[in-house]
């Protein structure tokens, strides 16, 4: 049986690091299998560049707009009107990267929670799902997105890598869950390995957050440390043994849970 096409949900490819080799980027994602990415947008710029990648390669490339924690600081009233225009846009398939980063807390807390709440808005009105990014602040995380939730169509908490009880929180608000190659990474995420098979099928999706996380465990190693979606591959293969089922069913059943999600077709 032939390996299904997989879906990259989370790839930031404006990152710089792509700039020179973009295309090679793409032709090796798809001789790996992976013929879709959806690009983050986690700033202003960012997500205009998102979606200009994703106008560019259509039925290939989408995209997310959105300010992610970290950048929070940065959203006013402006931005707001910015994103809710990008969000508008027809390859722009969900609000986001936003969420709660309390890990670096490079934004004041209540300055991240102002800015998640406003795009939660954005969300809502135009009836879109939401990419959602949560470190180290799970509870806050958790009680906005509890008063919002019936309100949102689809929500994914993106690189997951919290503990089995924030799972299930998020499970039982009927989240999707974005897995990445944190679970390769042995000194942060065998935790993973042990809860990720109680993920739902039908909630489990894939994601690289290239040019971040490459998986420590793929062999060989690339020189510049760079990750990028071809490795989406090794992430699902690695997945689907914690899972205990063959990599084609993963790979499937990743792939039709992203094309629901983001309304890919
Ligand atoms: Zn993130």
């Amino acid at each position: 049986m032939t390996m299904p096409a997989l879906v990259d949900i989370g790839a930031n490819l404006t990152h710089e690091s792509f700039r020179h080799d973009f295309d090679a980027v793409l032709e090796r994602a798809r001789e790996q299998g992976v013929t879709r990415m959806v690009v983050t947008g986690a700033s202003r710029e960012g997500s205009h560049d998102a979606l200009a990648l994703a106008e560019k390669h259509p039925g290939v490339l989408y995209a997310t707009a959105g300010v992610h924690p970290h950048h929070a600081i940065d959203y006013d009233a402006a931005t707001d009107a910015d994103i809710r225009a990008l969000a508008a846009s027809g390859a722009v398939r969900a609000v986001g990267e936003t969420g709660l980063d309390y890990h670096r807390n490079y934004s004041p807390r209540a300055t991240q929670l102002a800015a998640f709440e406003k795009q939660i808005a954005i969300a809502i009105d135009l009836a879109m799902p939401v990419f959602l990014h949560q470190r180290d602040a799970h509870d806050d995380f958790l009680a906005l997105l509890k008063n919002a939730r019936d309100r949102l169509p689809n929500v994914v908490v993106h690189c997951f890598t919290d503990t089995r009880e924030a799972l299930f929180d998020y499970l039982d608000l009927d989240c999707h869950i974005g897995i990445t190659g944190w679970i390769c990474d042995e000194r942060r995420g065998t935790h993973l390995r042990e809860f990720v098979r109680e993920i739902p099928a039908d909630r489990l999706m894939l994601e690289t957050d290239a040019p971040y996380l490459l998986p420590r465990n793929v062999e060989p190693k690339p020189s510049h440390r760079r990750n990028e979606p071809m490795y989406l591959a090794h992430i699902c293969r690695e997945v689907a043994r914690d899972r205990g089922e063959d990599a084609v069913v993963t790979a499937g059943n990743s792939t039709a849970t992203a094309c629901a999600f983001f309304g890919l077709t």
